[in-house]
């Protein structure tokens, strides 16, 4: 995580802001949520619950992200952090001060210290590149020459130099997206609030766009909360993330802990696109009990999980002595090791002839098989046997 102590505009600018707003101390996080509800009152008929109950915590510096479903309620929760919404119970504060306070004046100057990037851009498209960047400013009525100066450094930051007298109708979406980032930037924030950035681009543009945010995330110190449906940009991007399932927080920790070893079944069924299950062939001929009287042998299917809890890599040559029964084969099936955040973690498939011909024997050599191979990996199951 990048350390925030070396990043000057903080020490200058934060507590001067929190200071202005009566905030007690500065406080070590960029945004607290204090349990905070949020009840929409209906057009017609029952009022929704949106939010219930949260309470999350975003360090500065880091990038924190907020993953859902469609109507999780995510939008709303990063709307409070702007104060667009305000929380129906407990608070919302950013650098220390409670944003639901705030009248007309201090709103300015907190979203001043907050861009936002939309996932439609939101450009306007009679305005040049650099006119759209330059808005924010202009409304602040910040000089022109200051105003010229700090759109050439954006474009430069967001690799668009080029494209300043260029409208956004002759750009590509993730030329689009980089001026939605620069203009965001443009008023020197110190937290940028993504809502679903990546979501309207393909899978290319995608990537360069996340690596941008992260380049920005470094280079600037800035603290980034973005939401998201997509787990690829978590795991892209991420240091913190926080699952939301229909208005409360159902998970939250590491990218690294809550990928390698997800404890609600919201963030399973999220992790679901990208952890596979087991290829269809290799399904089919799985069973879920042993043929003691198979020729050759019965190989016992085991899956193998690195969660990254351990700072280590995986040992192979210890795991697969630790899973050989009697010096029988080990065979290397399917899956393989990611890195997330330095964390080596994925899942290994592997199979391990046994022999012992009776059902009794056979339990006793698997027992002794995983409470071996348990030393070298961070969970290993049974899927069955082959
Ligand atoms: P997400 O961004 O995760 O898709 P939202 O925060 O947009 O979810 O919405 C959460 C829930 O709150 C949904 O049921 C949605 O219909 C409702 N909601 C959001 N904004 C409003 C609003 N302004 N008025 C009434 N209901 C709203
Ligand atoms: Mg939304």
């Amino acid at each position: 995580m990048t350390n925030l102590f070396d990043v000057p505009h903080f020490i200058e600018d934060a507590p001067t802001f929190a200071a202005e707003h009566g905030a007690t101390k500065a406080g070590h996080a960029a945004v607290v949520f204090d349990r905070v509800g949020k009840v929409f009152a209906g057009a017609k008929g029952a009022p929704t619950a949106a939010l219930a109950n949260v309470a999350l915590e975003v360090a500065r510096g880091e990038v924190f992200g907020i993953i859902g479903r469609s109507g999780a309620g995510k939008s709303t929760l990063l709307r409070l952090v702007n104060g667009l919404e305000k929380p129906s119970t407990g608070a919302v504060r950013v650098n220390g001060v409670n944003v639901g306070e705030l009248d007309e004046r201090g709103l300015v100057s907190l979203r001043r210290r907050i861009g936002m990037v939309f996932q439609h851009f939101n450009l306007l498209s009679a305005k040049t590149v650099r006119e759209n960047i330059a808005l924010p400013l202009k409304i602040a009525g910040v000089p022109k020459a200051a105003i010229e100066r700090k759109v050439a450094e954006l474009l430069e930051l967001v690799g668009l130099t080029a494209k300043g007298d260029a409208y956004p109708a002759s750009l590509s979406g993730g030329q689009k997206q980089r001026v939605g980032i620069a203009r965001a930037l443009v008023t020197d924030p110190d937290i940028l609030l993504c809502d679903e950035a990546t979501s309207a681009l393909d899978p290319e543009t995608t990537q360069a766009i996340l690596a941008l945010l992260r380049d920005i995330n470094r280079r600037l110190g800035l603290t980034i909360v973005l939401i998201t449906h997509e787990m690829e940009v978590i795991r892209e991007v991420c240091d913190t993330v926080a699952v939301i399932e229909r208005g409360a927080v159902v998970e939250t920790g590491p990218v690294w802990r809550v990928f390698g070893d997800p404890r609600h079944d919201a963030t399973r069924a999220l992790l679901r696109t990208l952890v596979h299950d087991l290829p269809a062939d290799l399904a089919a001929r799985v069973r879920t009990s042993p043929d003691v009287a198979q020729h050759g042998g019965t190989r016992v299917l085991l899956d193998v999980r690195f969660t990254g809890a351990d700072a280590g890599e995986p040992d192979l040559g210890a795991l697969t002595h630790a899973l050989s029964v009697d010096g029988g084969r080990v065979n290397f099936v399917h899956g393989g090791i990611d890195r997330i955040q330095s964390h080596s973690q994925g899942r290994l498939v592997v199979s391990s002839q046994l022999s012992a011909n009776t059902e009794g024997a056979l339990q006793t050599q698997i027992a002794a098989l995983l409470e071996r191979a348990r030393r070298y990996a961070n969970h290993v199951e049974v899927l069955g046997y082959v």
